[in-house]
């Protein structure tokens, strides 16, 4: 199938916005290469519309060549290896001004950089001044080089997606592991507000840093971090563990928190983990919980990236634990999500929530969003309900559970966020108004 020229620029475009030009590794990578092959010269580059771009070279003078002087445009737009033994000879080199004049290239060999999409984005290429031959092994060599760079690549697009561009990961991940070992970590609660009953049905357990530095940091700060070197697996397993017990005590405190219910955020990387259907088990056991109080929270993305994690939810699921799609709305085919993957409960992000006064867009959708829930006989939380009137329009749309933090003035802020007082029993623990730590 030819490739589409768009296509494949945009998909070159994704990895250069990535930022990848000073990986010592990719810089690795293109040495190898000009090392295997005995040649002087080699570039590992992206190639955009009008230039290539390289992020590795080894005695190629300049970091962008324009594109009419690139020699691997062959390469790149046929998506397949080249290698030219006399650049004179061929047709496709022999009036080339690198090949004519200075320096006076006479071997090339190249083979594309694809991207994870299939699309050839770039080459590695060697170079000689003097004419040669390549055989299958020297393109073989190549190839198996650019797969490794390619997938270095993948590494740097993803850091770039989680906000970690820049970031030095390793160093990050050495310091989390600490804080998990250390008990730096803290669990907050917020509680989602049953508005039939008034009362607080349920907390959801968030993550928080105690950093001896920087102070409390949430989660967005380092749980893309923990996902990135697999760190996220024992961090989830100590907030599980952290949550059961704690809400289990809340339970066990007075007969207006006897039915407490919890729900803990799962990444997809937790959910592949083998042994999780267990890992779960074991913490509603030691805190003595029963199955049902229990919902995993789960995104679009955990179950996109997060491998095959069908098999561990159905077993879940079929052991009583209850099932949430998190930021319902914000996603590309929520529904198609739906079809394949029975949730108990859906969360209205909370971007539609804090629209709905000036939105007719946001009504519709969370509006659509509850009947649709009703329709598949699943549960509908709205988040981010923060102020009396998105309280009073959330119920009037038929959604029967909020879930937010109060904003100051908009109730009597001993609410669950719903803005009013009758939501939290006085008997509620004080962790589950305020959303204090252990
Ligand atoms: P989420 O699961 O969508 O959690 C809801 C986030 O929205 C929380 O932010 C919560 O504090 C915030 N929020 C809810 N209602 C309101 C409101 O009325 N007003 C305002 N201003 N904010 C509200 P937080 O705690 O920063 O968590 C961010 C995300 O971090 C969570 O989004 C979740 O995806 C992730 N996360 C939190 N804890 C864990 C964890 O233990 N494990 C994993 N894997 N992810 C976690
Ligand atoms: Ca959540
Ligand atoms: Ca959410």
């Amino acid at each position: 199938m030819p490739v589409d020229r768009g296509d494949r620029l945009a998909s070159a475009a994704s990895y250069r916005s990535a930022d990848a030009a000073d990986d010592p590794a990719l810089q690795a990578l293109a040495e190898a290469a000009a090392r295997a092959l005995g040649a002087p010269v080699a570039g590992l580059s992206l190639m955009g519309a009008d230039e290539q771009h390289y992020l590795a070279r080894v005695q190629v003078p300049t970091v962008v060549l324009p594109r009419h002087l690139s020699l691997c445009t062959h390469t790149v737009s046929g998506g397949r290896p080249v290698a030219v033994g006399d650049t004179l000879a061929d047709p496709r080199f022999a009036d080339h001004p690198l090949v004519t004049g200075e320096p006076h290239l006479r071997a090339y060999a190249g083979v594309p950089l694809f991207g994870r999409d299939g699309l050839p984005v770039g080459s590695l290429c060697v170079l000689d001044v003097r004419p040669r031959g390549f055989g299958a092994a020297d393109v073989a060599v190549l190839e198996r080089l650019a797969r490794a760079a390619g997938e270095l690549l993948e590494l740097h697009r993803r850091d770039a997606g989680a906000g970690l561009a820049g970031r030095d990961v390793l160093a990050e991940s050495l310091r989390l592991r600490r804080a998990v070992d250390d008990g730096e970590l803290r669990v907050h609660y917020q509680p989602v507000a049953d508005l039939r009953t008034g009362r607080v049905a349920a907390v959801e357990a968030l993550v928080r840093w105690q950093h001896p530095e920087h102070g409390l940091l949430p989660p967005a700060r380092f749980v893309p971090v923990a996902e990135a070197s697999g760190l996220v697996v024992a961090l989830g397993r100590h907030v599980l563990t952290e949550a059961c017990r704690q809400v289990a005590a809340w339970r066990a405190a007075g007969p207006g928190t006897a039915g407490l219910r919890l729900a803990v955020n799962v990444s997809g990387r937790q959910l592949a983990e083998p042994g999780v259907v267990g890992t779960v088990h074991r913490a509603l056991e030691e805190a003595g919980l029963p199955p049902g109080a229990l919902t995993l929270e789960l995104t679009e993305t955990a179950l996109v990236h997060g491998g095959d994690v069908q098999p561990a939810l159905r077993e879940l699921r079929a052991g009583g634990v209850r099932l949430a799609l998190d930021d319902f709305g914000t996603g590309y085919s929520s529904l198609a999500y739906l079809r394949d993957f029975p949730v108990d409960e859906l969360k209205v992000d909370r971007g539609f929530t804090a629209s709905l006064g000036e939105s007719a867009r946001s009504v519709s959708i969370t509006a659509a969003a509850v009947g649709l829930a009703h329709e598949l006989g699943c549960e509908v939380v709205v988040e981010g309900v923060e102020t009396p009137a998105q309280l009073a329009h959330v119920a009037g749309l038929g959604a029967r559970y909020a879930q937010g933090y109060p904003r100051a003035g908009a109730g009597a802020g001993t609410g669950t966020g719903t803005g009013t007082a009758q939501v939290a029993p006085s008997s509620q623990p004080a962790a589950a108004r305020g959303g204090a730590s252990r």
